[in-house]
């Protein structure tokens, strides 16, 4: 048997992609199974603008590596979208690195940050990368729990208990993935108010913003940087997979006024990839400065019809308890009652977690969705609700017979 690193012995494959990957196996196999809803990615094609700019980078030689922290037109480009919708100011030539995918700006961000015997505090429910990343590092993850009958937005008082002299960072995902919970200003300043006691100002934050531009409802986004006092203290995770559907250009952003982090960052882009995708990065320019905001606009719009229709619809499930997300395009669903009666199925399962519920639901119903342990919710489910709209009723109408049947 071939030993394998304890480095990768620390951490689990994505539960998402395995939820995923089951559903196209059982598909394939010829069953119908309803498999949009497990993926997080938009439904719709990227704007025509960046179609062209590939197209143009191809042919015009933009082909080669790019220097390591990415182009400065595109990093200047990023500077000037945050200081129009942000109203927070980074230097290009500083304060921003151009990664490959949100993933490795936070990869870059923990492992240059935190070491064994650090704490990284992670809300749950929480996106399922992020407490494998903070384990890659050798530091602790320290889960948080939030309610739905809060709307999953994290308290100030909670957040001050899962703090200690040995946290690196808190980690903040807003609009949240699985959630779509999107923190007002006055909570994300609640928050910030804890951050600056005494106390607690060795704690750095990392927000994750990558969803920024899906909010509902005229809440507007706030970037935590802008919030006062936490400019120096915040690194933005950003990029293009979710505003713009760029998710397969693999083309994101790491962004702090700290240049000591931001070089570290750097340190480990040069020894990990060299650089993002050029044809990415040159298509990422297009993507800020030729697709004005009334291009997106409808697209998001589009969402919020969606949200709309599968929220009444899952709150008209008998004991689905339904929070309404204000952002990103995801729900989640809280069905503990259904995992706490002792159901059988018909079929002879026995529910007792969402991971039992989801399984009954695919085999049984043809139903994937990703179960709620999987981002350290044991009681949900998250439906991501950027699929075509016959889907999305196929799926509530499925996951309703699914719960009844249970009844
Ligand atoms: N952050 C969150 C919360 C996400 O949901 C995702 C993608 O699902 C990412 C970051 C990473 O996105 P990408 O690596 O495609 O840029």
């Amino acid at each position: 048997k071939t030993r394998l690193s304890r480095f990768v012995g620390r951490i689990q494959p994505s539960k998402t992609s395995e939820t995923h990957a089951l559903a196209l196996e059982l598909q394939r196999q010829g069953r119908d199974i309803v498999t949009t809803l497990t993926v997080g990615e938009p439904d719709f094609d990227p704007p025509q603008p960046v179609l062209d700019a590939v197209v143009e980078a191809a042919k015009t030689g933009k082909t080669r590596y790019t220097p390591v922290g990415g182009w400065y037109e595109l990093k200047e480009a990023i500077c000037n979208d945050y200081a129009r919708r942000k109203g927070v100011q980074y230097e290009a030539g500083k304060h921003v690195l151009i990664t490959h995918g949100g993933k490795q700006a936070l990869f870059c961000a923990i492992m240059g940050l935190c070491d064994a015997g650090d704490e990284v505090v992670v809300p749950a429910p929480y996106w399922v990368s992020y407490p494998e990343i903070v384990r890659l590092s050798g530091a602790k993850p320290i889960i948080v729990d939030r309610q739905p009958s809060k709307d999953y937005i994290l308290s100030p008082e909670d957040l001050r208990a899962a703090l200690s002299p040995r946290t690196r960072i808190l980690i903040l995902c807003n609009p949240c993935n699985p959630t779509g919970c999107t923190y007002t200003e006055a909570e994300l300043e609640g928050l910030a108010a804890v951050l600056r006691e005494p106390q607690f100002r060795h704690v750095l934050v990392l927000s994750d913003e990558i969803y920024e531009r899906l909010t509902y409802d005229g809440l507007e986004h706030k970037s935590f940087a802008s919030i006062p006092g936490m400019f120096e203290r915040t690194m933005i995770v950003n990029g293009f997979s979710k505003g713009y559907a760029m998710t397969g250009f693999r083309l994101a952003y790491l962004a702090s006024p700290d240049e000591r982090i931001m070089s570290a960052a750097l340190k480990l882009q040069s020894q990990l990839n060299s650089c993002a995708s050029s044809i990415s990065q040159f298509a990422g320019i297009a993507a800020l400065t030729q697709v004005p905001d009334e291009m997106l606009v409808p697209l998001y719009d589009q969402l919020r019809v969606k949200r709309d229709s599968i929220v009444s619809a899952l709150r008209d499930i008998p004991h689905v308890v339904c929070p309404v997300p204000r952002g990103a395009f995801y729900v989640f669903p809280d069905v503990s009652y259904y995992l706490s009666k002792g159901f059988k199925s018909k079929s002879g399962r026995a529910i007792s977690s969402a991971t039992d519920l989801c399984s009954y639901l695919i085999q049984d119903h043809g139903l994937a969705l990703p179960p709620g342990d999987a981002f350290g919710a044991a009681y949900g489910v998250r439906f991501s609700y950027a699929a075509a709209q016959s889907e999305i009723d196929k799926a509530v109408t499925r996951f309703r017979a699914g719960l009844e049947e249970l009844l």
